[in-house]
C-alpha cells in the first residue's frame, strides 16, 4: 500500500495503513491497528494496539488513541486529545504488584463519522461521540453525545447543535452559513428533507 511515512515514525508490521495516508514525525502505530485511506496522523500521535481509524480522518499532533478506541471516517481529533480506555486506572493491584493486561479490560471511546474532538479534550472509556458532533477544546466527555451536538466544558454539556459544515445551527436548526437544515427526532439531530443540500 502506498502511503507516506516520515522516517522517525514507527509503524508495526502488523498494522494496516490505507492508501494515501500520511504518518508524520514520531508517530507510533501499534500491532493490529488500522488506519484508513488518506487519513493524516500528525506529529507524535500514538495509536494503540487494535485501534481502528477510518478514512479521511485528521488526528492532530500529540493525540493519544488508546486500545479499544474507534474513530470513524472523516472525524477530527484535536491536538493533545486523549481517547481513554481505563475507567478505574491503577498501576498496581492492592498487593502492590504491577497490573498486567490480564487485570483489566480496555474499553475505548467511539468517535462517529464526521465528529470533531477539540484540542486537549479527554473522552472517557466507552463514551460515544455522535456523528458530526463537536466537542469544544479542553472538554472532558463523560457521557454519550447525540449526532450534531455541540458540547462544552467539564463534564461536557450539550449547549446546542452544529451543522456538518461546523457552524452552529439556529433555534430552527438551520445553518446560517451553508443553508442546510435539520430536524430533531428522539434527541438526535439529522439532515432535514428540505435541506438545500438535498
Ligand atoms: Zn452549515
Amino acid at each position: 500500500v502506498e502511503y507516506f511515512k516520515h522516517d522517525s515514525a514507527e509503524v508495526s508490521d502488523n498494522a494496516h495503513i490505507g492508501a494515501g495516508a500520511k504518518v508524520w514525525h514520531g508517530v507510533q502505530v501499534m500491532p493490529g491497528a488500522s488506519v484508513g485511506e488518506a487519513t493524516i496522523l500528525g506529529k507524535d500521535v500514538y495509536v494503540d494496539a487494535g485501534v481502528s481509524i477510518g478514512a479521511r480522518v485528521k488526528v492532530q499532533n500529540h493525540a493519544s488513541l488508546y486500545k479499544g478506541s474507534v474513530v470513524e471516517d472523516e472525524a477530527f481529533i484535536g491536538p493533545n486529545a486523549v481517547l481513554a480506555n481505563d475507567l478505574r486506572p491503577r498501576a498496581c493491584t492492592p498487593d502492590g504488584a504491577l497490573k498486567t493486561e490480564m487485570d483489566w479490560t480496555a474499553r475505548g471511546a467511539t468517535i462517529k463519522k464526521g465528529a470533531s474532538v477539540g484540542a486537549g479534550c479527554v473522552v472517557l472509556p466507552g463514551v460515544v461521540v455522535g456523528s458530526y458532533a463537536m466537542v469544544g477544546a479542553g472538554s472532558v466527555v463523560t457521557e454519550d453525545l447525540p449526532d450534531h451536538a455541540l458540547a462544552l466544558g467539564t463534564p461536557a454539556r450539550v449547549v446546542g447543535s452544529v451543522c456538518s459544515c461546523g457552524e452552529r445551527l439556529d433555534p430552527s436548526l438551520r445553518c446560517g452559513k451553508c443553508g442546510r437544515s435539520y430536524v430533531s427526532t428522539d434527541g438526535n439531530v439529522r439532515p432535514g428533507p428540505r435541506s438545500s443540500d438535498a
